[in-house]
């Protein structure tokens, strides 16, 4: 299990290995492109290249990228969806690119229309999205807390949109705070195992392959995507000690999404307490 975080990449992408080593963290995610931006620079084959070295060197990953906020795959306005799929194809470029596992994004907000109702259209633009890029990189669902309408705050949801895609590339990143703001309650050990079970069953445990660690400035069930620093939130530190012994996240990488002490994202300290969590629950 490695403890890894979000970190910036702003001044290239390899500096992204800095602020990881800075923090201490083993794993990375980072932005491809502004998240909340249409608009990306184009990333040169010489800077791809570096990345892959520095990978190599620091030893740091696996990587992920986090796809832009603005994809939804759900909207029922066709220029939104044609931009979601171009951001979400070039993300999935890039990671091949860059030696990075693949992109987690958020799927997207059907704003009230309904599940049922957006769900060819979401997986009429996966298959697209798939038939239009490289092989070697996947593409990472992940789910919600469920405001607004959003794809994915129940596992089912997720689980049907792979199911009818059907690519191997399809994959999924569970987010701790998205999920116990939905209604799974991960910090409790009994919480936790049904969650697990309910994710075997409609998704497929195979397919988990990130874990977004975050702590919750929401209560259990209440909907909504408010991370807090590890330990400082509903989910606690005991609740963490539930959730990095369970067997299913024994073999993946956890990235840190939190506010950060300092309010700069995630940092040493919660890397650090991770790193303690993750030493009392396991032997590695
Ligand atoms: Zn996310
Ligand atoms: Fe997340
Ligand atoms: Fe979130």
């Amino acid at each position: 299990m490695k403890i890894g975080a979000h970190v910036g990449a702003s001044g290239g992408l390899i500096t992204a290995f800095e602020r990881a080593q800075d923090i201490g963290a083993e794993a990375i995610q980072i932005f491809g492109a502004p998240p909340q931006m249409w608009r990306r620079r184009k990333i040169r084959e010489e800077e791809c290249e570096a990345f892959r070295a520095g990978m190599e060197e620091t030893g740091i990953e696996p990587v992920f990228l986090h796809g832009p906020y603005l994809i939804n795959l759900a909207t029922d306005k066709p220029e939104q969806l044609t931009k979601s799929k171009d951001a979400l194809s070039a993300d999935v470029q890039l990671a091949s690119a860059i030696g990075a596992k693949g992109v987690i994004f958020h799927v997207g907000s059907h704003k009230g229309a309904g599940f049922e109702k957006v769900l060819p259209q979401m997986v009429a633009a996966l298959q697209e999205v798939l038939d239009g890029t490289p092989d070697d990189a996947w593409i990472i669902l992940e789910n919600s807390a469920g405001q607004g309408g959003s794809v994915g705050s129940k596992l089912a949801e997720l689980g049907a949109i792979i199911k009818e895609a059907n690519s191997p590339r399809l994959k999924v990143c569970l987010d701790t705070e998205h999920a116990y703001a939905a209604g799974y309650n991960l910090a409790d050990p009994k919480g936790m195992d049904d969650a697990m079970s309910e994710f075997d069953r409609e998704i497929g445990l195979a397919q988990l392959v990130a874990v977004h660690a975050n702590d919750s400035k929401i209560e259990l069930g209440g909907g909504v995507d408010r991370h807090e620093n590890i330990g400082k939130g509903y989910i606690g530190r005991k609740g963490f000690e539930v959730i990095m012994a369970h067997p299913a996240f024994a073999e993946l990488p956890l990235l840190l999404e939190v506010p950060g002490l300092e309010d700069e994202g995630p940092d040493k300290p919660n890397v650090k307490l991770l790193k303690s969590i993750r030493k009392k629950v396991t032997k590695s």
